[in-house]
């Protein structure tokens, strides 16, 4: 079993090897590489490419090369003649030039070695001595080879997953059927081990201690997939060493080779994973658009997969103190003066700050500040690791990084530009939300549910840019809802309160359309449940079932709210669902909603009728519903499967998602659906 597992897993790694194209590694001549590098041809400085330069500038060392070449390899020469173009700008003679001038200046024998001139004489090594050069050499790039595969499978494992829901959603969507299929053993699976929050009950709201919050919680699908990668990680890093005796760089030194294969394994596997974290930070994460999760579960994977790297990292970095000081010909000082040592610090060192900065609680407290450190800082790892390896190789990853990141930013710039870099946005108050009415200048997007869209308001901190979910599309005008918070929100309301009839014309940027809808038409039942300013990510699934009129289907929309003064938004939206066969409550929990019935606020009325009224207060009820008593009524009830979609505060989210998941298992298929207005 062990080995059959083993013998899979060795041949996903081929298949990969052979994807990364490192299978085609020249062990012999990249021997004869070590050869010639090992005489005495004065190249004593590592920095920069200092090394290469000087060992291909010697006459005697390429001559080294070609003998070897010719004894123990047939071919090789490319091998040489590229090692001297990509690092040391140096180009070659050909083969036979080169090999006769060798021959013909009688070289020594690796034995006399100690007999060689400096820079003068190249010499041929012994079958004995190759051989176990050869044998080194192979155990050496073998284990950084296993170092890339690793690192590549503990990323591929998650993109395994990714690609099943994938498979899913297309499934889901060519034939909607499948996606209320019921089945038992599914539902309990996701009961115990898929949705829930792992461990604790709090998935959206952070855990706290003394009330102050420190970390948010994954569900336990994420958790489950997140320690998977860890574990792999972590067996990764051991197995797989060829330690030998008769080694050619530490004879009888096993423990030297454990600790270097060790420290550059560690090193190569935080490589392969920096594009992918990167990757998972980006708005524009094409697997998003694949598996239609939310940018706030690519978070959750971002998060995590960086603290790996930075795992992986230190061991790296402490590996190769280790190794220099006790095996290393060089002592640390020492070390300090080549490039790729000092740049290699500098990585580590602010992968470190940026774990820091970026804890729960700095980065939810002081959103933008940390947002601002995190790409100044995340630039500096950056070009620490390319500093460390632009003489070591596995650049790839870090140009992969670099493309990734830049993709992100250039469609960023053409959703902006796209959409018209000033656009005219009417803002207005209705009760205590600002109503957002941005007309597009270029680019139109449709509306539907689950869109969001970035603003930026040119009169403050207009590099400052927010999330908002479309309430609705109508003609080349967006509308748009926000709630004040403390930052930025709350500079525009102030100055939008402070205006004669608390309305101003403002100028944004906006950049969008993101976000992926949830698949709820083929549900019999619909319950969504917003709370507060989360109306605006609820409400366009209503709007649009109640347009799709699906026959048999049931809408339900609860919309929770503190006071009646956010109910007044979106109350002619409310209504007008309430008319379309979408069964509507508002739930206002403190305060009368007498003002609401009879007042002329109402964004849409210019005087609510007795009609209107009458209308309203059917709708509309003070207190608050019991959540958990709400979802299980509605899921017992139903006839059909139910999907329950939720929109809320972090508490409301958590409590729905807790009750959601204890009904998932019954007569019927049920779906939680959780739209999160933050990640941070
Ligand atoms: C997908 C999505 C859709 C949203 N839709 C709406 C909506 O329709 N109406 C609405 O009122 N609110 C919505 N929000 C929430 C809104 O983005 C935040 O309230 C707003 O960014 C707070 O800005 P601030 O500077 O005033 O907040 P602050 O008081 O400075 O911060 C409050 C909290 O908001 C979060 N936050 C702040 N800035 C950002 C940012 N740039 N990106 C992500 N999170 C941030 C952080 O968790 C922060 O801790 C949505 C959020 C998301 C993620």
């Amino acid at each position: 079993m062990r080995a059959g597992v083993f013998s899979s897993l060795t041949l996903v790694l081929a298949a990969a090897s052979a994807v990364l194209g490192r299978d085609d590694y020249d062990y012999c001549s990249n021997t004869c590489l070590s050869v010639a590098s090992s005489g005495s041809w004065g190249c004593t400085s590592y920095d920069g490419n200092d090394y290469q330069i000087c060992l291909c500038s010697s006459e005697a060392a390429i001559e080294t090369f070609a003998l070897c070449s010719d004894t123990y390899c047939s071919g090789g020469w490319g091998v040489w003649s590229s090692y001297c173009s990509s690092y040391a700008g140096i180009k070659m003679d050909d083969f036979d030039t080169v090999l006769a001038a060798a021959k013909a200046a009688d070289p020594l024998s690796y034995d006399n070695i100690s007999l060689l001139t400096v820079g003068t004489e190249p010499y041929t090594m012994p079958q004995s001595e190759f051989e176990t050069m050869l044998n080194t050499n192979i155990a050496f790039y073998q284990s950084r080879l296993f170092g890339e595969l690793y690192g590549a499978a503990t990323m591929i494992f998650l993109f395994g997953i990714f690609f099943l829901a994938f498979v899913k959603r297309i499934i889901n969507l060519v034939i909607p059927k499948t996606a209320v299929i019921n089945s038992p053993f599914v539902a309990r699976l996701r009961k115990w081990f898929i949705v829930p929050a792992a461990f604790c009950t709090t998935h959206t709201a952070p855990l706290k201690i003394f009330g102050v919050g420190y970390a948010m919680m994954p569900t336990r699908g994420q958790t489950l997939m997140v320690v998977s990668v860890m574990i792999m990680n972590f067996i990764f890093l051991f197995v797989r060493y060829n330690i030998f005796n008769n080694n050619y760089y530490w004879p009888d030194e096993e423990y030297y080779q454990v600790v270097r294969y060790f420290s550059d394994r560690s090193g190569i596997m935080a490589f392969v994973q920096i594009p992918v974290l990167i990757l998972f930070a980006g708005r524009n994460n094409f697997l998003m658009w694949l598996t239609g999760w939310s940018y706030e579960t690519y978070m959750v994977y971002h998060r995590w997969v960086a603290r790996i790297m930075f795992f992986n990292a230190v061991i790296h970095s402490i590996g190769y103190t280790a190794y220099v000081l006790f095996a290393g010909s060089a002592s640390l000082a020492e070390s300090f003066e080549e490039t790729y040592w000092r740049w290699g610090v500098v990585a580590t060192v602010f992968g470190g700050v940026i774990m820091f900065q970026a804890m729960y609680f700095l980065r939810h407290r002081w959103y933008e500040t940390f947002l601002v450190l995190h790409i100044v800082f995340v630039i500096i790892f950056i070009v620490g690791i390319w500093y460390h390896c632009v003489t070591l190789g596995y650049m790839e990853y870090v140009y992969a990084s670099i493309a990734i990141w830049g993709f992100d930013r250039v469609v960023r710039f053409i959703r902006m530009s796209s959409f018209g870099f000033n656009c005219p946005a009417q803002v207005k108050l209705v009760g205590d939300v600002l109503m957002l009415e941005i007309k597009a200048q270029g680019l139109k997007w449709s509306d539907g549910p689950g869109k969001y869209a970035y603003i930026y308001f040119w009169k403050f901190n207009f590099w400052e840019n927010h999330p908002f979910s479309l309430v609705e599309r109508r003609g080349d005008t967006y509308i748009f809802a926000a709630k004040a918070k403390d930052g930025l929100t709350k500079k525009v309301f102030k100055y939008v309160a402070s205006q004669a009839d608390q309305s101003a014309l403002m100028s944004v940027m906006v950049e969008g359309p993101y976000g992926e809808s949830f698949q709820v038409e083929p549900f019999g039942t619909v319950l969504l449940i917003a709370g507060g300013i989360g109306v605006t990510a609820m409400y366009p699934y209503a709007k649009k079932l109640a347009n799709l009129q699906i026959p048999g289907q049931h809408i339900i929309l609860h919309w929770i709210c503190h006071s009646d003064d956010t109910v007044k938004s979106l109350l002619s939206e409310m209504k007008g669902l309430s008319g379309t066969g979408v069964e509507v409550h508002v739930h206002v929990t403190t305060g009368k909603v007498d003002d609401l019935l009879t007042s002329s606020d109402s964004e849409k009325d210019e005087k609510t009728s007795n009609d209107d009224a009458s209308g309203l207060s059917s709708l509309v009820s003070i207190g608050r519903p019991e959540l958990d008593q709400l979802i299980s009524s509605t899921i017992a009830n139903a006839d059909k499967s139910v999907a329950v979609a939720v929109c809320g505060p972090d508490s409301m989210n958590d409590t729905c998602r807790r009750s959601t998941a204890n009904h998932l298992v019954g007569p019927h298929h049920v779906e939680y659906f959780e739209e999160a207005f933050a990640w941070a």
